[in-house]
């Protein structure tokens, strides 16, 4: 497959090139080419491992760029976790994505990211990847990315304590993780990733990309969990299938259009947002406007200006009335999502993170408007136990936090503090090289 920017259609470039350059002359990279999965997921069924899915389908995707011998070994290497489908009842199930290092499904974009740049760098090269974390974020690319030959990451940390992250893998100590503190926000250090890319001489010179979800090398993998989805629950499907996907920088969305642009058959998307609505109206076919954002039970859907407009814009384009009825816009308030957590622990007896919540709050609001034989997969993308004061106060419960959660609270110091400077940040990193 191939991959052209954004802001240009007429060059294209391959997946490395794409997940190296990571940041196309003021665009974002969108897949070029489109491709047919289907006979390859098709007769894959609910027998069939996460590692056993992505060793198979990776090799179609990245065509010419890793053979099946190679896309094994990637599956293994970033895939000790797995999602897992949990049926509700006939209308419902949860995808849980929740069950890798830092408990949200970022880690399986990560994942794949590190693993596969691993094996394109093999017999070639090296990589810098520059990243922006304000917290969980760090976590999963210092866990995907420790130790791996080749690379080196390091992470930008806005002024605040820094966590969760293990001092032996610092390079200082023998690793390849440098983590920075930059006395900034977390904005100065997204500016900052941007910068050291755009600086071309000094990014070539050192193999400069990002871990960001601005690399298309970490929305593509995500693609790959809803072909998971939909393989555990195609058997027993009597009508239509949805997702409902709680979305903030649009990136989980993204991706499962790529899953149906690649033949996933779907018939509809729902983008669960909070009361941050910013693409509500944009995907009801009306201009995009930003508006300022609020605080909300579910902070990781706080996000006034999704970082993906620019692909989903350039997805729209292509067919816009299409789109319109492919994916439904729904906004869902504090109350709503409290109320969703309270409903599914007393109904199912399953605990769901307030993200997910608005995704089934979404859903059920949703249900009337689809076919009554339909069945809808709200994926559960964060782990309940990391919220678990709101746990608390909607279902009384409790909840155990899993050993590997709890070491993301432990403080690490950072490598070096900075200004928020381009300079700065070039010599913090000279002086660990
Ligand atoms: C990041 C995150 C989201 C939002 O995903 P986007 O790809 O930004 O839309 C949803 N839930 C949780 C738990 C998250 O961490």
């Amino acid at each position: 497959m191939l991959f052209r920017s954004t802001s240009s259609e007429a060059e294209t470039v391959s997946f490395k090139e794409a997940v190296l350059r990571c940041l196309p002359d003021g665009g974002l990279y969108v897949p070029a080419s489109l491709m047919d999965l289907r006979q390859f997921f098709l007769y894959m069924n609910s027998g069939t491992t996460y590692p056993e899915l992505v060793a198979s389908v990776a090799p179609i995707m990245l065509q010419g760029e890793l053979n099946p011998f190679s896309a094994s070994r990637v599956a293994e290497s970033a895939f000790d976790f797995e999602p897992e489908l949990v049926r509700l009842d006939d209308r419902y199930s949860l995808l849980t994505l929740y069950n890798g290092p830092t408990g949200v499904f970022k880690d399986f974009g990560i994942a794949f990211l590190a693993a596969v740049l691993e094996e394109l760098l093999k017999n070639s090269g090296r990589a810098m990847l520059i990243s922006a974390s304000r917290g969980d974020t760090g976590v999963s690319i210092a866990s995907a990315f420790a130790r791996r030959r080749g690379m080196i990451s390091v992470i930008l940390y806005p002024s605040g304590p820094i966590r969760g992250l293990k001092p032996a893998d610092f390079v200082p100590n023998g690793g390849n993780i440098i983590p920075i503190q930059v006395r900034g926000t977390f904005e100065d250090c997204q500016n900052l990733v941007r910068a050291v890319i755009n600086d071309r001489p000094y990014a070539e010179r050192h193999g400069i990309t990002s871990a960001n979800a601005i690399n298309i090398g970490r929305l593509l993998p995500q693609a790959m969990y809803y072909l998971y989805g939909f393989i555990k629950v195609k058997q027993q499907l009597q009508g239509d299938l949805v997702f409902s996907v709680p979305s903030g920088n649009f990136g989980n969305l993204m991706a499962g259009l790529y899953a149906w642009k690649f033949g996933m058959p779907v018939n509809g998307f729902i983008a669960a947002m909070n009361r941050n609505d910013p693409f509500g109206d944009y995907l009801r076919g009306k201009p995009f406007i930003p508006k300022p954002t609020v605080a909300t039970r579910s902070p990781a859907l706080d996000v006034s200006s999704p970082a993906n407009f620019e692909r989903l814009a350039a997805f729209y384009a292509e067919a816009p009335a299409v789109m319109r009825n492919m994916v439904c816009p729904a906004a869902v308030d504090d109350n709503a999502t409290l109320a969703a957590i309270e409903r599914v622990w007393k109904t199912y007896h399953v605990p769901i993170d307030p993200h997910t919540a608005v995704a089934f709050a979404a859903a059920e609001g949703l249900s009337k408007s689809f076919d009554p034989l339909s069945h809808i997969v709200v994926l559960a993308t964060g782990h309940p136990a990391k919220e678990a004061k709101t746990m608390q106060e909607a279902t009384g419960q409790v909840l155990k936090v899993p050993h590997g959660l709890a070491l993301l609270h432990e403080r690490a110091d950072p490598v070096a503090i900075i200004e928020p400077d381009l300079v700065a940040l070039e010599s913090a990193i000279a002086s660990c090289l």
